[in-house]
């Protein structure tokens, strides 16, 4: 089986589950509070028409989750890909609502998802779609509501067709519906690169801890989106020599280095990184396995699991994707003495300049990248000293110390404020 089957056949929502398991056992949680927690609040399902480019009328299926709502209103973004599904989607809102409460947001979590592969749509249908989609799910969204935000295969675009689909509904302009805008709608400075930015921070704080110098260091990276593009730039000014990277279409490798701005340009030029001058094309799974110090995967779910987690070489794993790893290889990883930085840490710069974003609309309001950035620093250190914290302390991996955070404070939260009627 290729790590992409494999991947398809565990189910996310299983996962989000078991890891919650875990966290509520470890804190001895109050068993109604547990049932609460394990369940999403709200799932919403529609299935809706767009009208394509031939004339013909296609319907696409959609979902979006609220996970949780204790700590404030649900925060998440929206992914185009042809492999969503609404259990994955479940897991999505879940994560979402833990990684709100690492880093301290007043958010709680939600997801969202379109079962399409938006690659083969053209400009204009996928534009149709979008607005069609955010019209579906008004009945959820809203700025004090649910607050959805770029995923994967959505960017800034999407956002502005959204955020105007729903002002054109409400008849006046409402810039806090989504966060991950363009900058000329009340966009925040720093959004793009927050996630990356985010995970770049918890790389140099865990470096620190396990006395590597990042000048010494080679990296991997297994995704070339928002995330794993904008962490191999921000890495590689670090100074650590990022040596393989990959991305839907598969990886390249060269263990004297890449140079990160060629290969962007060069995936702008051809649609992939794959034959990238002085490299060697390897497969998408390969990248996980190459020899690197630190390896970042940023893209899918389930992507080191008990079948590779033998053969990972780096010490240090930095997941800003969320969920790229299942609890089995998350024991092995740990067993072998790998340093995990959960998603719900490494990939939570994202949401907290989104948070950043929201703030700043609601007070019609805008600070400069050298704010946002100060801003995001402050937040994730804290986030990872609190983790790191916790760890020593249970004696336990990173992300069971996270999720003890993360679980607490949503728990506290829900607890206090009682159950209604
Ligand atoms: N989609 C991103 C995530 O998984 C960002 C969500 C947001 O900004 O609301 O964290």
């Amino acid at each position: 089986m290729t790590t992409e089957q494999i991947a398809a056949h565990i189910n996310p929502w299983e996962v989000a589950q078991h890891q919650f398991d875990l966290a509520a056992d470890k804190l001895n949680l109050d068993p109604g509070l547990r049932r609460v927690l394990r369940q999403p609040r709200r799932e919403l399902t529609v299935h809706f028409p767009v009208k394509m480019d031939d004339g013909s009328v296609q319907v696409f299926t959609g979902h979006r989750v609220q996970h949780n709502l204790g700590r404030g209103p649900s925060k998440g973004g929206i992914r185009y890909h042809q492999d969503v599904t609404l259990d994955e989607v479940k897991a999505l809102a879940m994560w979402m609502t833990w990684k709100c409460a690492v880093v301290g947001i007043p958010f709680g979590g939600g997801k969202g998802g379109v079962v399409v592969d938006p690659k083969k749509l053209s400009s204009k249908e996928l534009e149709a779609l979008t607005r069609r989609f955010a019209t579906e799910i008004e009945v959820l969204i809203g700025p004090e509501r649910d607050i959805p935000a770029p995923d994967v295969n959505t960017n800034a675009q999407v956002m502005a067709w959204m955020m105007d689909t729903y002002s054109m509904h409400a008849g006046h302009t409402v810039p806090g519906v989504v966060t991950g805008k363009p900058i000329s709608l009340g966009g925040s400075e720093g959004r793009n690169e927050a996630t990356a930015r985010g995970t770049v921070f918890c790389i140099v704080h865990a470096a620190r801890e396990l006395g590597l110098d990042l000048s010494d260091t080679t990296i991997a990276i297994q995704g070339f989106g928002n995330a794993g593009s904008i962490a191999a730039r921000l890495i590689s000014e670090e100074g650590a020599t990022v040596v393989a990277v990959s991305d839907s279409t598969g990886g390249i490798h060269n263990p004297e280095g890449l140079d990160i701005a060629r290969v962007v340009a060069w995936k702008k030029e051809h649609g992939t990184v794959q034959g990238f001058p002085g490299a060697t094309d390897v497969s998408n799974s390969a990248v996980l396995e190459v020899n690197c110090d630190i390896l970042i995967p940023a893209a899918l779910e389930n992507q080191i699991t008990s079948r590779n987690a033998a053969r990972i070489r780096a010490r240090v794993v930095a997941e800003a994707a969320n969920g790229p790893t299942t609890p089995d290889a998350d024991q092995e990883l740990y067993r072998r003495g790998v340093f995990m930085i959960p998603d719900i840490l490494c990939n939570a710069g994202g949401v907290t300049v989104s948070y950043f974003e929201w703030v700043q609309d609601l007070n019609r309001d805008h600070w400069s990248e050298e704010v946002v950035n100060e801003k995001l620093r402050e937040i994730m250190t804290r986030a990872f000293a609190e983790t790191l914290a916790m760890a020593k302390r249970e004696e336990c991996d990173m992300r069971t110390a996270a999720y003890l955070l993360a679980v607490q404070r949503v728990a506290d939260a829900t607890s206090i404020r009682g159950l209604y009627p």
